[in-house]
């Protein structure tokens, strides 16, 4: 699991709700692990348009909140592309598309995690495209391979349209670093609500366990392969 490794994510939380003892993981094998984030994130999408000084302390919060994740995790700076929160449909493709590629070339990871195509959230759709429009396979892409995960709160809120369900087919057992996952998961404590919430701690247990389950390890990660190249 060594290597540059790079997730993108929608908001500032995903990443850990989606792959946080993967990523874990990947540091402890030696290998750079890179955050960008698309979207503002927080409460952002949630306040009124006109309240510009609450958006700007909200837009702080979650920044100061990704910035301490990554820290904790040992992974480099996060980046932020900081595109409008839950409005990044008003955006024409293309647009995301060049200022992720400029991100991308930069970084130059073999590995990308980001999310499933088909989450609730519309941020998650759009940044799955883009992903795989930013990382086309061309004879001189050094991408190796993409992964979707899976967030809690919002994979398992979309429609349930069978050709679009999460269907994981790799299984990365991260029991010794799910104690880290909700360590991490704290940084984000303001996103994070009580159970039966899907994005409670007691859930990312609860799944953790039960993605083990299904591959023989006690806790688990679950993604779908996008695509893998091998050389
Ligand atoms: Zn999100």
């Amino acid at each position: 699991m060594v290597g540059t490794v790079l997730v993108v994510a929608a908001h500032p939380d995903d990443e850990m709700l989606g792959c946080a003892g993967t990523l874990a993981r990947h540091i402890a094998a030696g290998a750079q692990v890179n955050l960008l984030f698309l979207a503002e994130g927080g409460d952002s999408a949630r306040l009124d348009k006109t309240d510009s000084q609450g958006r700007a302390k909200s837009i702080a919060s979650i920044t100061l909140a990704a910035q301490r994740a990554a820290a904790l995790l040992n992974a480099s700076p996060p980046q932020f592309l900081s595109l409008p929160d839950n409005r990044m449909d008003e955006l024409p493709l293309l647009e995301v598309v060049k200022s992720l590629e400029s991100a991308i070339s930069s970084i130059n990871p073999s590995i990308i995690y980001t999310h499933h195509a088909h989450d609730l959230n519309i941020d998650h759709r759009i940044t799955h495209q883009a992903v795989l429009t930013a990382c086309r396979p061309t004879p001189c892409s050094n991408v190796e391979a993409i992964y979707a995960f899976e967030v809690l709160s919002s994979t398992g809120w979309a429609s349930p349209t069978p050709a679009e369900a999460f269907l994981p087919n790799r299984f990365v057992d991260i029991s010794p670093y799910l104690e880290k996952k909700k360590e991490l998961l704290g940084c984000y404590a303001d996103e994070m609500r009580a159970f039966p919430h899907a994005r409670s701690l007691e859930a990312i247990d609860a799944l953790a366990h039960l993605r083990g389950a299904q591959a023989g390890f006690s806790a688990a990660e679950a993604f779908m392969i996008v695509r893998e190249r091998v050389w």
